[in-house]
């Protein structure tokens, strides 16, 4: 596996990267790396981390997402494509005309397709695909079915928001290339939960797959309705981190509705990869497997958050990504932010014996809230991941957002972070509020100022569940000063 990724690495950096992208041929240049100086994974430690700051837009150059967009010419293929590929090109052009080949080499780069990064508050970023990447996309959707165990029999119904972000069709091509029945919804702002909840009792779909939060809105709204949910047997969450109570809480919805032994599944993939990662069955409900990779079209390395260097083996770090067969928009040593703890797995997996390596469940995905992460409130760094755990784990909440005001709505005055809930039938508020306040100082150091409960329907309005694309589960509403 590692002589073939060396091998993918050297070719695809000499024949496509240097080449025909103008940052990173920018860049190799300013660090003064040759492509043939890159011959394996062990000389990626002399390029840089490329960072989601480089993608983004500067003054200077406002479309700035262009330059990783890989774009050949005929004297860039004439000088970098070897003999034996540019002979069949010349070939099929003596045989079949220009235009045949001219239309072959705008299928592997014209891009044609496009999915953005979804920032919070950060442009969002372009991402193009040309036909050579969609098909990967399809490759990728089929694996991800195979190694959640699914098959092409299987009904599916994917209710990830109808929008330019991966989630939604890395499923859609994931049923094209299954030759498997999809209904995809758009999920709750398109058809509304009342609608997917009509649409999965209809088609008796037997795998349900969404974003973690409108799935478990639209289950809650299912046991409310008394809807017939029995066919339910997988649950696939993506696009953001499943909260480590969450699988639990889905399971106990579903059975309420007729459905048992149900998997819930997580899923790992973000804009800039252009492919997604799947967990794998598991025979007890607590254990995972970790997100089987597809080491032919991607690497990934673990590397310190700080440095950019290369972490020993089985040690916690940076998950690093280099795709090996990428046309359209590439990145390369792309640093995802997300922190991996126990690095990548290379044995085979206990649980399907399949010998693709593994990193593991246990990542704490920072790159879905990028831009708001880390928030100076009250003068500490709070890690709004941390605070996203302690509320979708309490089985006692339902709903929840974390909002920033300042004292008074007075921009000079101190900050204040008051948690808004909607509790479950049965809980308590009084000792809800004692449980979160303790979970907040112990894990996060900060107590909130207030905590203010809400009905439930208040606080779907609040958080918009529905009606945005996301829902909002952090809101700063600190006058801007
Ligand atoms: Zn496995």
């Amino acid at each position: 596996m590692r002589a073939f990724q060396d091998a993918q690495l050297a070719r695809y950096v000499a024949e496509y990267l240097y080449p025909f992208s103008p940052y990173y041929r920018g860049l190799f240049d300013r660090v003064g790396v040759r492509p043939e100086q890159v011959r394996g994974i062990d000389d990626l430690r002399r390029l840089p981390v490329t960072r989601k700051s480089d993608l983004l837009p500067t003054d200077d150059d406002p479309q700035r997402f262009r330059q990783f967009v890989l774009q050949p010419s005929k004297e860039t293929i004439r000088s970098a494509w070897p003999l034996g590929r540019k002979l069949p090109l010349l070939w099929q052009s003596l045989t079949k005309g220009r235009p045949f080949v001219e239309e072959r080499l705008r299928k592997e780069f014209y891009p044609c397709f496009m999915t953005f990064t979804t920032g919070r508050s950060a442009e969002p970023v372009p991402f193009f695909y040309s036909s050579h990447d969609l098909d990967r996309l399809r490759v990728t959707g089929k694996r991800l079915i195979e190694v959640l165990g699914l098959d092409s029999e299987t009904r599916v119904a994917n209710v990830f928001p109808y929008a330019p972000h991966l989630a939604f069709w890395q499923v859609v091509s994931a049923g094209f290339e299954a030759g498997m029945m999809v209904l995809s919804t758009g999920g709750g702002k398109v058809m509304g939960s009342s609608g997917d909840l009509r649409a999965i009792g209809r088609t008796r779909a037997q795998a349900l797959l969404g974003v973690p939060g409108y799935v478990y809105h639209l289950l809650r709204k299912g046991v409310a309705q008394g809807a017939d949910m029995s066919s339910v047997r997988t649950v696939v969450l993506g696009a953001e981190r499943v909260p480590p109570g969450m699988k639990e809480k889905i399971r106990a919805l579903l059975s309420q509705m007729g459905a048992r032994d149900v998997k819930v599944f997580g899923t790992y993939g973000f804009t800039e990869a252009r492919m997604a990662f799947a967990e794998c069955p598991t025979p007890d409900s607590g254990e995972y497997s970790g997100y089987h990779l597809y080491p032919d079209l991607a690497l990934f390395e673990v590397c310190d958050p700080k440095t950019g260097e290369a972490m020993p083996e089985g040690e916690d770090g940076e998950l690093v990504f280099t795709p090996l067969s990428g046309r359209g928009s590439t990145v390369f040593r792309y640093g995802t932010g997300d922190l991996v703890r126990g690095g990548i797995q290379y044995g085979a997996c206990p649980h399907c014996g399949r010998t693709t390596p593994r990193i593991s469940s246990n990542l704490t995905r920072e790159s879905s809230l990028k831009d708001l992460q880390l928030l100076k409130v009250k003068g500490t760094l709070v890690n709004l991941e941390d605070c996203a755990v302690i509320l979708a784990g309490m089985a006692e909440i339902e709903e929840w957002q974390v909002e920033l005001v300042k004292k008074d709505d007075d921009p000079l005055e101190v900050d204040e972070v008051v948690i808004h809930v909607a509790l479950r039938a049965g809980a308590e508020e009084e000792a809800t509020a004692t449980k979160l306040r303790n979970a907040f100082r112990s894990s996060i150091e900060i107590s909130p100022n207030r905590i203010e409960f809400r009905t439930l329907e208040g606080m779907l309005r609040k958080i918009g569940m529905e009606t945005e694309i996301k829902e909002k589960r952090f809101l700063d509403s600190r006058p801007v000063r």
